[in-house]
């Protein structure tokens, strides 16, 4: 395997200043839905590819919230979503009477969000919004804008592809580009 991951890239989808901006966007809006003194919101970060997402995203939210993540297995090591995902890694904190925001890399057909979605309910969660870097509208089989009842944030709107980085894998690899693109074809196998 060559050693320059970046040559392994097809095209990029979402350069790191676009990322940077639109997260500047997000955070700004988020701050204005939960202003303070409202209760803090705890933002849930789903393990392991919103973790770089959920990292540039609390940095630039100018409140004293609280951070948690939970992981759910959906895809094995390939590109196929699977329609009963579970929750392999759960909460540490108390979600009960708080507003939680589900911070997700991207929304596919949408069971795993249905899934957490769930999960913080019966947890006690006051209310939970959604905060997506990418949705991918062509693949939704859940309409998760609709059962959160809370908002639904979201980055940009991706196509039919299966994309990698900003913490995205194929295979637990690529997670680390700073940007966000499409693998040359003989990289996906
Ligand atoms: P869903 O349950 O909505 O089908 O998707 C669950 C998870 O699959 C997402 O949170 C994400 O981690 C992963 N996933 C979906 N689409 C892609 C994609 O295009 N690239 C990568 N790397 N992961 C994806
Ligand atoms: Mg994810
Ligand atoms: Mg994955």
């Amino acid at each position: 395997m060559a050693m320059d991951m970046h040559s392994h890239i097809d095209r990029i989808l979402w350069t790191e200043d676009q990322i940077s901006l639109r997260i500047s966007q997000l955070a700004a809006q988020i701050v204005q839905d939960f202003p303070a003194p409202s209760s803090p919101p705890v933002f849930v970060g789903v393990l392991t590819g919103a973790s770089i997402f959920l990292a540039d995203l609390v940095r630039k939210i100018n409140l004293p919230i609280t951070i948690d993540f939970v992981s759910s297995k959906s895809y094995g090591s390939g590109t196929v979503s699977n329609c009963a995902p579970t929750i392999s890694r759960d909460l540490n904190v108390d979600v009960n009477g708080r507003h939680v925001i589900l911070v997700e890399d991207i929304v596919d057909t949408g069971h795993t969000l249905y899934k957490l979605i769930g999960h913080m309910k019966s947890k006690g969660a006051s209310s939970v919004s959604v905060c997506t870097l990418l949705d991918k509208p062509a693949r939704r089989k859940v309409d998760v804008q609709l059962v959160g009842e809370g908002k639904f944030y979201q980055g940009f709107e991706c196509p039919d592809n299966f994309v990698v980085g900003y913490g995205m894998d194929f295979d637990e690899l690529y997670r680390n580009l700073p940007y966000i693109g499409v693998l040359k074809p003989e990289h996906y196998s």
